[in-house]
C-alpha cells in the first residue's frame, strides 16, 4: 500500500467545473493543493490517498476556478447611482470625471478596500485594474489576498474639462503621471509572491497625446510589462480622434505603432470595421464589459469581434463587481442583438469569465482552470439555495441561476482568503464605516455636477 501524500489543502465538491477544453463536468470531486499549486483535480480518490493539513468539505458545493475580471476600477463604487441614468458616456464626462479630480488619496483607498471586498465576495480571484492610487490598491489586494494586475491611470488633460470638449494636453502633467506609473511598476511588480503585477495604463485614446501614448509604449517595453487602456468607449472620444486624426481610435493607435498582443483594450463600443481589423491584425486583447453597455443603450459588435479572431474575456468595468451579472448581461444582450438564442451560450459565458479572461491577462497557463499544475485559485459555491435547486450540474445551472452571494469559499494562490463569506484579511464593518464617512460631502458635490437627484436620502449621511 502506498503512503498517503502530504498536501496543504484538500477542497471537495459535489460538482467540479474544471473549465478544461473538453467541457467536462465532474461529480463527487476533489482538488489537492500544495503551496500555491493544484496537484490533483478530479474524481474523489480513496480517502487514504491524502494526508491533508486542512480539508474543506464539499457537501452541497460546486468548485470552479475563481472568476477573472479583465477590466475593473475597484474604487469607482463612489459613483453608484450617480451616473447610471445619465446620458450614456456624457455622465462619465460630466459627473464622474469632474468629481474624480476632487477625491483625496485617503478616500480612494477607502473606496478601493470596499471594492476589493465586494469582488472577492462575488467570486473574483483575479482583477485587472486601472485607477488612481495604485499603491494603495496593491496594499489592499495583498491584505485580501486577491491576485491583481494594476496600472496607474495616466493622462495629460484636465478630465474635468472634457465635458466642455476642451482637450488641453499638457506634456508636464503627462510626464508626471507616466513617471508615477513607471515607479509603481518598479516598486510593486511581482509583490506578494507574484500576486501583484504592474501594467502601464495610458487611460484612453483621447485623454493622452500621441506622444504620451508612444512614451507609455516605450516605458512598458523597457519594464517588460503589458499595457491597459480604454478605446472607442464613448461617442465623444471617437468624434475627437476622428476630427483630429481622420481615423477611428484603434486605427489611430495602430498608426502610432503602439498596438501589439501586450495591450488590453477595454470597450470597443464604437469601434468600426476598420478599427476591428486593426485590433485583430495587431493581436490586441479585448475586455468586454457586458454590464455597462446595455446601461448606456449601446452594445459592441461582439459577433464581428469574435469572427475577426480577437481574443476577449468578460469584465465588469466600474461600480459593478459581479461576474454572474456580467455573464447574464452578455447572454441577454448578445442574443437580443443577434435575434437568436444560439448567438452566445452559457458554456461560452462561463469560459468567457474564467479561462478566456485569463488569456486576456496573459495568464492562460496559470489561472482560469482547475487543473494540475495551475495556481490554486478556486471558489466554492453553495448550491443548497432555493434559487439553485434542482441543480442539474450543467453550465446553464451556474450561468443563469447562481448569484454572487452563493460564493462561500475563496482560495487564491493556495491560501483560503474567504470562509463562509467572511473575507479574512479585511474587517468588513470598519471598511464600510470608512466609506460612509466620506459620502455626505461627496453627495453634495455630485448634486452640483448633475449626478445625485436625492442626495438627502443617502443613509450614510448620519
Ligand atoms: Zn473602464
Amino acid at each position: 500500500m502506498t503512503e498517503p501524500k502530504d498536501i496543504d489543502l484538500l477542497v471537495q465538491a459535489d460538482v467540479l467545473y474544471p473549465m478544461m477544453s473538453n467541457e467536462e463536468i465532474i461529480l463527487n470531486a476533489e482538488v489537492a493543493i500544495i503551496n500555491d499549486q493544484i496537484v490533483y483535480a478530479g474524481p474523489k480518490l480513496n480517502s487514504n490517498k491524502w494526508n491533508a493539513k486542512e480539508i474543506i468539505l464539499g457537501d452541497g458545493k460546486v468548485v470552479m476556478p475563481g472568476f477573472v475580471n479583465c477590466h475593473s476600477h475597484a474604487a469607482s463604487l463612489v459613483f453608484r447611482g450617480q451616473s447610471d441614468d445619465g446620458a450614456g458616456g456624457k455622465a462619465l464626462y460630466s459627473v464622474a470625471f469632474r468629481a474624480e479630480a476632487t477625491i483625496t488619496p485617503e478616500q480612494w483607498r477607502d473606496f478601493a478596500r470596499v471594492g476589493v471586498l465586494d469582488m472577492v465576495k462575488a467570486g473574483f480571484t483575479t482583477i485587472n485594474d486601472i485607477w488612481y492610487e495604485p499603491e494603495a490598491l496593491a496594499e489592499i489586494c495583498l491584505e485580501a489576498g486577491l491576485r491583481a494586475q494594476i496600472a496607474y491611470k495616466v493622462f495629460d488633460v484636465c478630465l474635468e474639462d472634457l465635458y466642455l470638449n476642451l482637450y488641453n494636453h499638457s506634456t508636464k502633467i503627462g510626464d508626471m503621471r507616466l513617471n508615477r506609473g513607471v515607479d509603481f511598476v518598479k516598486n510593486w511588480n511581482g509583490a506578494g509572491n507574484g500576486l501583484i503585477t504592474g501594467r502601464i495604463g495610458p487611460h484612453a485614446t483621447d485623454t493622452c497625446s500621441s506622444e504620451l501614448h508612444k512614451n507609455a509604449y516605450m516605458e512598458a517595453k523597457k519594464l517588460k510589462v503589458g499595457r491597459h487602456t480604454h478605446a472607442a468607449q464613448s461617442a465623444g472620444e471617437v468624434a475627437y480622434i476622428r476630427s483630429k486624426y481622420g481615423v477611428g481610435p484603434v486605427v489611430y493607435l495602430q498608426e502610432l505603432g503602439v498596438l501589439d498582443p501586450d495591450i488590453i483594450l477595454a470597450h470597443l463600443t464604437y469601434a468600426d470595421n476598420a478599427d476591428l481589423k486593426a485590433a485583430a491584425s495587431e493581436g490586441v486583447k479585448y475586455a468586454h464589459c457586458s454590464t455597462i453597455y446595455p446601461r448606456r443603450g449601446v452594445y459592441p459588435d461582439i459577433i464581428e469581434i469574435t469572427k475577426k479572431g480577437i481574443e476577449w474575456g468578460l469584465a465588469t468595468d466600474w461600480m459593478m463587481n459581479d461576474p454572474f451579472e456580467a455573464m447574464r448581461n452578455a447572454l441577454n444582450a448578445i442574443r437580443l442583438k443577434q435575434g437568436k438564442h444560439t448567438a452566445y451560450t452559457s458554456t461560452q459565458a462561463l469560459y468567457g469569465s474564467t479561462t478566456d479572461s485569463a488569456t486576456v491577462l496573459g495568464l492562460e497557463n496559470s489561472i482560469g482552470k482547475v487543473q494540475e499544475g495551475f495556481k490554486a485559485d478556486l471558489i466554492q459555491i453553495d448550491i443548497n439555495q432555493p434559487h439553485l435547486v434542482p441543480f442539474y450540474a450543467e453550465y446553464a445551472s451556474i450561468a443563469y441561476y447562481a448569484r454572487a452571494s452563493d460564493v462561500v469559499t475563496s482560495i487564491i494562490n493556495g491560501k483560503v482568503v474567504m470562509r463562509d463569506r467572511v473575507v479574512i484579511g479585511i474587517d468588513e464593518t470598519k471598511a464600510l464605516e470608512a466609506v460612509a464617512k466620506h459620502i455626505p460631502a461627496l453627495s453634495d458635490k455630485m448634486l452640483k455636477l448633475g449626478g445625485a437627484v436625492h442626495p438627502g436620502l443617502c443613509p450614510c449621511g448620519f
